[in-house]
C-alpha cells in the first residue's frame, strides 16, 4: 500500500464490526440464527449443523466468522416495501449491489409482463400456474435450468430432476464460473473430483500450502488452522501474485495472544509469481524436489504411474524457462522445494486463483504432481485442498446438478422414477448463455445467485440474458441479476425461505465432504416458500401425468431416500434427519493411498507451460473483504487500504513506468471492454494488474478452459491509458 502501513487480518476492528453487524441484526435474533442447529450460510468450509450452530465437525466452539454474521444480516432484514415496486425497473438498477442486498428481503412474488417496465407483486398461484404454462410451452431443448450453491441437497436433487423429467440436460451450476477446473484436474490424477483431506488432517499437517487463494477474506476460519500450524513449529507456504496483508499477519479473533500481540505471522515463505504462471512455478519446484533427492520413490514406484513421462517433461525443461516464466528465482524455487522435502504432512489448498484460467484444469493437474511427487496424497494429515465457495456448492454437483450424469447414476434414477431421461449431453453454464445469445433459449429457470453478474464480459451477460423469452428466478434478496439482462421478457421472481427458515430439514456438504443436517424452522416473513414446495408445485402442474408425483415427492424425506439409494457414497443420508448423524461421505477422504483412477494408482499428467499473456498487464478480478461472491457486504476494503470497488491495483514500478500515480483516475481496456478505475499501488509483481469482481468483468472474454469450461476471469490480458486527475 502506498503509505506504508502494515494491516493485519482480523483484529479488534473486526470483532467490533462483527458486533455492530449483530447489534443492527438485533442481539436477540442474531443469537437465535447463529446458535440454531444449521449449516453456516456463507462459505464451503462449514459450521453448524447437529453439533449447533458456532460449531463445527472437530467440535470446536465458536467457530463463527464475520462472514457468517454477514450472511444473516441480510437474511433477518424485514421484507422489501411493496412502495419499491412502484419505481421502474430501470430506477432499481441504478442501485449498487450493496443498496440492492439492503432493501431487504423479497417477500411476494414479482411478475413483469412482457415489454413492462415494472415488476408487480402477484400471488403465488398466478405465479405457479403462470410458471407451469410458460415452461409447458417451451420446447425443452431451447431452456436451462442453472443453481448456486445455496439451495439444499434436497432442492437441488428436484431441480435437476424436473429438468430431465422435463426433457433437457441443460443442468449446471455456479461451479462451471468457479472449482469446475479442479472437479476436472482432480479426477485426471487422483480419480476423485473433491478434497483428499477432512477437516481434521489439517491439525496435524506440518506444511501446508495456499495457493491462488486469499482465506484471509474468503475461508476465515481456515486462518485459524494456519496459524495453529504455524504455532506447533509447521510452515505455511503462501504463493499469490498479490501479497495479501490477511495472510502475512492476522489477528484471530479467538487467541487472545494473536489479539494482544497485534496479530499472528501467517507465511513462513510468501511467493509471488506472474499471474497465470503457477504451472512454470509448480513444475519448478518438482524439478527442485527430484534434483534434490527429495521425492518418495516408494510411493511413486508403488502407488503413481505416469512418472517416467512426468520426469522426463521436467529433464527436458531448461530452468531459464521456468524463471522466466513465472518471475521467481531458481534460488528461491530450491528454497521452497527444500521447505517441501522436511514436510512430513503437506496439505495442498488452492483456491479460484489456480481455476480461473484458460489452462485450469492443467493448473489443478500441477499441483496434484507435485504432492504425489512426496506421497502427499492417500495419507493422514496430507492431500489436496480445494477451497470451495458457496455453503453447498460441492452438494448441488455431488447430487447431480450437472450436465452429464455418471452412466451408473442416471440408469438408478430411471429405474427408481420409471422415467427415461434424455441421452443428450446437457449444456455448461457458458454454453448455455451463448445459446441464448444466438436466440435458441426461450425458458430459463435460475435458482440463487446472480448469474447475470457473474458472467464474463457484461455487454454479453445482458445480451444473453435479455434474449431469454422467460425467467423465472426463485431468490431470497434482490440483487442485480433480477434487475439487469431482464429485456422485454416475462420474468417472475419467487421469493424463498433461507436455510434456517425452511418448513423441513435440509442438508449440505461442505468442502470437506462432511454432509451436515439443518434443522430450518425460524418463521420470519410468511408469504415466502422453501425451493423445494416451488419445484413440486411446478412440476406437478408442468408434467401432470408424470410417474414422478413431484408434489408429493418433494418432501425432504422422500428426496433424501432417493439421493442415498441413487448416489453412491450418500447412503446415510436415508436416516440422517431421524439419526442425527452427519457424516463424511464414503470413499472420498483419502488416508491410504487407494486412488478413484481405474487401475488405483495415481496418474502423473504432463502439464505444458502456457504461453503468456498477450497485453501490456495481466489482470486478475478479486473479491474484497466485505464480499461474498457477488454479494457486497461493505464498499471498501479494508484489507487493501480502504480501496474502493473502483480500484485497478498495479505494481509501484508499473504505475512509475505509466506515469501514474496513486489514485489517478485511468482507462483499463481489454479485447472486451473498457472501465474507468483508480489506480492504487498494491505488492504484485511488474506485469501484473487486480480489478474486483464483478465490477471487472466488463473485461474479461467469454473464452473458457475447454476441459472445465470455466473462463478466465484471472488472467485477463489488459491495456491501460491514464485519463484523469487524481482522486482523494
Ligand atoms: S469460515 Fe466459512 S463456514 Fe466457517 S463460519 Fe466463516 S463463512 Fe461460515
Amino acid at each position: 500500500m502506498a503509505d506504508g502501513k502494515q494491516i493485519v487480518g482480523g483484529g479488534p476492528k473486526k470483532v467490533l464490526y462483527t458486533l455492530a453487524t449483530i447489534g443492527r441484526m438485533g442481539v436477540g435474533k442474531a443469537a437465535k440464527a447463529l446458535t440454531a442447529k444449521n449449516a453456516c450460510k456463507a462459505c464451503a468450509y462449514g459450521m453448524g449443523g447437529q453439533r449447533g450452530g458456532m460449531t463445527n465437525e472437530l467440535n470446536e466452539f465458536p467457530s463463527v466468522c464475520n462472514k457468517s454474521v454477514q450472511a444473516q444480516s441480510t437474511d433477518i432484514q424485514p421484507a422489501i416495501p411493496l412502495p419499491i415496486f412502484e419505481h421502474e425497473i430501470a430506477d432499481l438498477a441504478e442501485l449498487t449491489g450493496k443498496e440492492m442486498e439492503h432493501l431487504g428481503r423479497l417477500g411476494t412474488p414479482l411478475f413483469k409482463a412482457r415489454g413492462a417496465q415494472r415488476f408487480t407483486p402477484v400471488d403465488w398461484e398466478f405465479a405457479l400456474s403462470h410458471a407451469a404454462q410458460k415452461l409447458a410451452g417451451t420446447d425443452p431443448q431451447r431452456s436451462f435450468f442453472y443453481s448456486s450453491g445455496r439451495s439444499s441437497n434436497e432442492a437441488g436433487f428436484l431441480f435437476q430432476l424436473l429438468a430431465r423429467a422435463y426433457g433437457t440436460n441443460n443442468v449446471n451450476n455456479c461451479s462451471y464460473y468457479c472449482h469446475q477446473a479442479t472437479s476436472e484436474g482432480l479426477a485426471t490424477t487422483i480419480g476423485k473430483a473433491t478434497s483428499s483431506v477432512e477437516l481434521e488432517d489439517l491439525t496435524g499437517a506440518d506444511l501446508i500450502l495456499v495457493i491462488g487463494a486469499n482465506p484471509s477474506s474468503n475461508h476465515p476460519r481456515f486462518i485459524h488452522m494456519l496459524k495453529n500450524c504455524r504455532e506447533r513449529g509447521g510452515q505455511v507456504i503462501v504463493i499469490n501474485p498479490a501479497k495479501e496483508p490477511g495472510l502475512v499477519k492476522f489477528a484471530v479473533p479467538k487467541s487472545p495472544s494473536s489479539m494482544l500481540t497485534g496479530g499472528s505471522e501467517i507465511a513462513s515463505d510468501y511467493c509471488q509469481p506472474r499471474i497465470g504462471s503457477d504451472i512454470a512455478l509448480m513444475k519448478g519446484i518438482a524439478k527442485a524436489v527430484l534434483e534434490l533427492g527429495l521425492a518418495d520413490t516408494g510411493f511413486i514406484a508403488a502407488h503413481s504411474s505416469g512418472f517416467a513421462e512426468f520426469q522426463a517433461d521436467l529433464d527436458a525443461l531448461d530452468w531459464g524457462a521456468i524463471t522466466a516464466a513465472c518471475g521467481i528465482s531458481r534460488d528461491e524455487i530450491t528454497h521452497l522445494a527444500r521447505q517441501y522435502g522436511r514436510a512430513k504432512h503437506a496439505v495442498f489448498a488452492w483456491g479460484m486463483g489456480m481455476t480461473h484460467h484458460i489452462h485450469g484444469v492443467a493448473n489443478v493437474e500441477a499441483i496434484a504432481n507435485l504432492a504425489m511427487l512426496r506421497g502427499m496424497v492417500g495419507k493422514r494429515f496430507a492431500g489436496l485442498l480445494p477451497l470451495r465457495g458457496h455453503s453447498n456448492v460441492q452438494g448441488i454437483g455431488t447430487i447431480g446438478v450437472k450436465p452429464v450424469l455418471a452412466k451408473d447414476v442416471l440408469e438408478k434414477m430411471e429405474a427408481a422414477f420409471g422415467v427415461s431421461f434424455p441421452a443428450e449431453k446437457g449444456m455448461d453454464t457458458m454454453a448455455c448463455l451463448k445459446a441464448a445469445e444466438a436466440g435458441l433459449i426461450d425458458s430459463a429457470v435460475i435458482m440463487g445467485g446472480n448469474l447475470w453478474g457473474a458472467t464474463p464480459d457484461t455487454g454479453f451477460a445482458s445480451r444473453a440474458m435479455e434474449a431469454i423469452g422467460f425467467k423465472l428466478f426463485l431468490t431470497t434478496t434482490l440483487n442485480m441479476g433480477h434487475v439487469h439482462g431482464l429485456g422485454d421478457g416475462e420474468v417472475l421472481v419467487l421469493p424463498v425461505t433461507a436455510r434456517d427458515e425452511e418448513w423441513e430439514p435440509t442438508t449440505q456438504e461442505s468442502m470437506f465432504n462432511y454432509v451436515r443436517l439443518s434443522d430450518g424452522g425460524i418463521s420470519r416473513l410468511d408469504n415466502v416458500r422453501p425451493e423445494s414446495w416451488i419445484l413440486g408445485e411446478i412440476g406437478a402442474r408442468v408434467l401432470p401425468t408424470s410417474p414422478i408425483a413431484f408434489k408429493a415427492f418433494s418432501a425432504h424425506a422422500k428426496v433424501r431416500d432417493a439421493i442415498a439409494a441413487i448416489v453412491p457414497g450418500m447412503e446415510e443420508l436415508a436416516d440422517i434427519d431421524v439419526a442425527k448423524r452427519e457424516f463424511h461421505i464414503k470413499s472420498r477422504v483419502m488416508h491410504t493411498p487407494e486412488f478413484g483412477t481405474p487401475d488405483g494408482k495415481a496418474h502423473f499428467v504432463v502439464t505444458p507451460i502456457p504461453a503468456s499473456g498477450t497485453g501490456q498487464l495481466s489482470l486478475a478480478t478479486i473479491r474484497s473483504e466485505g464480499q461474498f461472491n457477488t454479494i457486497i457486504y461493505e464498499e471498501r476494503d479494508s484489507y487493501r487500504g480502504n480501496a474502493g470497488r473502483d480500484a485497478v491495483f498495479l505494481n509501484a514500478a508499473d504505475m512509475a513506468g505509466f506515469g501514474v500515480s496513486e489514485g489517478q483516475v485511468v482507462t483499463i481496456a481489454s479485447e472486451v471492454g473498457r472501465m474507468q478505475a483508480v489506480a492504487r499501488e498494491f505488492d504484485l509483481p511488474r506485469g501484473s494488474a487486480m480489478a474486483y469482481y464483478p465490477e471487472a468483468n466488463v473485461l474479461v472474454g467469454t473464452a473458457v478452459d475447454p476441459r472445465s469450461k470455466t473462463p478466465a476471469f484471472k488472467s485477463v490480458p489488459v491495456w491501460l491509458e491514464p485519463a484523469g486527475a487524481v482522486q482523494a
